[in-house]
């Protein structure tokens, strides 16, 4: 009797879905018995940790993804959107559309890695009219809102039309907030030299953060040494402050207190004049996972110490879409590249301890440091326990986030840009990738008009 093939589902196309996918390929790569499958909406890896610096145009769009056939050259890969997973009939069903079927895939393990979306905490007018740093699409589409701004504000005349073209807002103050402001002050100022009215002061970068300090996780002199620094490069850090609407022409801005004397909310408001705020105030697991038969928690999917979904062997959950409670800290671990890819090491290691019958292992996260950059030539990093700011620390950063490019053309390209970026500005072409919108007439009011 022929042994049948055994599937191995992958679930996302990530950090955490790359790396797991990687590892299965090194030991049941040549295994007929073995069949590995990929399924993800992206045909590619993004780089994420370097979407800032393609938002500020210092990299180029195509240097930080990496298409899956090339990096996991042994899995079979599909390209769709995942509609829903049954854990009892063990099916992963694609979305079919005008152009492709819907597939159902069966699996014999498989793996979650969907990683999360932005999250907008149910504001849906900020949702509507904001500007967000999770895909490429969001990189490109920011790089060319900042060059439009300053298109319209080198010949507007109205100071406040002007002043809400130039004030810059990013909401959250992590990773991705905090590296974007940074970015996004970068390319503010190199731009500018080519637009003769907008003078240095004009231009304002405002990050708002609703807790008391910027880049938590990180060691509080470091956070402080961040702070210090993008105050210097002229970037405004406004902390406990939460964002109560943004309309596209002004956010309203809530103060937080810590210590509420009574029932009656007396937060102070304010609002600032902006067209541009970018959210990166939080993520969330996306609706796949949501309604999916899994038991969530916040959305994530509860998993036990060796990463397995409680009920369902075979199944594992792992990154931004996972629940796994740090134990030092009794809180879930943040949503980070280095975790995912960590969980997804012990994931792979402990399917395979599946299907060859041997004892799983349980999930111990050892951090090898944090880091990141925060505009020209200056950062910050906690590297083997050592924590080092400024110059060194953005050098140890490019190195590190270098060598883990996954191929060596990207690895190229992307240093030449960081070389080319030495010597010459930044490109401020922009690009309409959008569909063109119909020009609305609108008519100046005149004294005729007036009178009615
Ligand atoms: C701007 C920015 C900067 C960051 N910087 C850092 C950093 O410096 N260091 C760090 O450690 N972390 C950083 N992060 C966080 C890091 O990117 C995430 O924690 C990491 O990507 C999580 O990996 P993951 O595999 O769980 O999810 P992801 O990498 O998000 O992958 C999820 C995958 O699932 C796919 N997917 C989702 N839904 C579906 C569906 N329905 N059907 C098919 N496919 C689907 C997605 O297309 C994607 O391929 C940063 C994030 C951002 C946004």
């Amino acid at each position: 009797m022929v042994k049948s093939k055994k599937k191995i589902v992958i679930l996302g196309s990530g950090f955490a879905a790359v790396e797991c996918a990687r590892q299965l390929e090194s030991e049941f790569g040549k295994d007929p018995g073995i069949e590995l499958v990929m399924i993800g909406e992206d045909n590619f890896l993004l780089f994420t940790p370097m979407l800032p610096q393609v938002a500020s145009g210092m990299i180029e769009t195509r240097h930080i993804v990496f298409p899956i056939r090339t990096i996991c050259k042994k899995t079979k890969f599909y390209e769709g959107r995942i509609k829903n997973v049954d854990p009892y009939g063990k099916l992963v069903t694609i979305w079919g559309t005008r152009d492709k079927r819907s597939i159902s895939i069966h699996y014999d393990f498989l793996v979650i890695a969907l990683g999360s979306e932005t999250n907008f905490f149910g504001m849906a007018d900020v949702e509507k009219n904001a500007y967000t740093m999770k895909t490429l699409n969001d990189a490109v589409m920011l790089r060319n809102r900042v060059i439009d701004m300053l298109e319209q504000a080198e010949n507007e005349t109205n100071p406040i039309l002007r002043k809400s073209f130039l004030n810059f807002v990013v909401v959250g103050g992590g990773f991705a907030g905090i590296e974007t402001a940074g970015e996004l002050m970068d390319l503010l100022l190199d731009a500018r030299k080519y637009y003769p009215t907008i003078h240095k002061e004009d231009l304002k970068v405002i990050v708002l953060e609703a807790m008391g300090e910027i880049l938590p996780g990180f060691n509080k002199k470091l956070a402080d040494f961040a702070k210090k620094k993008l105050i210097e490069r002229g970037i405004d850090i406004q902390l406990k402050k939460a964002v109560t609407s943004f309309d596209g022409n002004e956010v309203t801005i809530k103060t937080l207190d810590e210590t509420p004397k009574d029932s009656i909310d007396q937060s102070e408001v304010k609002s600032i004049i902006t067209k541009t705020l970018i959210w990166t105030a939080g993520v969330t697991p996306v609706n796949t996972i949501k309604r999916s038969m899994f038991k969530t928690e916040k959305g994530k999917i509860i998993i036990n110490n060796f990463l397995e979904v409680p009920k369902f062997p075979g199944v594992f959950a792992i990154g931004d879409c996972a629940l796994f409670i740090d134990p030092i800290t009794n809180r879930p671990f943040p949503p980070t590249a280095q975790i995912a890819e960590s969980q997804a090491k012990m994931a792979a290691k402990n399917l395979i301890s599946l299907i060859q019958n041997s004892e799983q292992e349980k999930f111990v996260y050892h951090s090898k440091g944090q880091m990141a950059i925060i505009g020209k030539r200056s950062g910050i990093a906690t590297f083997l326990g050592v924590n080092i700011s400024g110059f060194v620390a953005w050098l140890i950063w490019r190195n590190v986030y270098l060598s883990k490019i996954p191929t060596f053309d990207k690895k190229t390209r992307v240093f030449l840009d960081w070389v080319i970026d030495l010597f010459f500005d930044r490109d401020i072409s922009r690009l309409k990738l959008m569909k063109r919108e119909a020009e609305l007439e609108y008519k100046l009011l005149d004294e005729v008009d007036d009178v009615w």
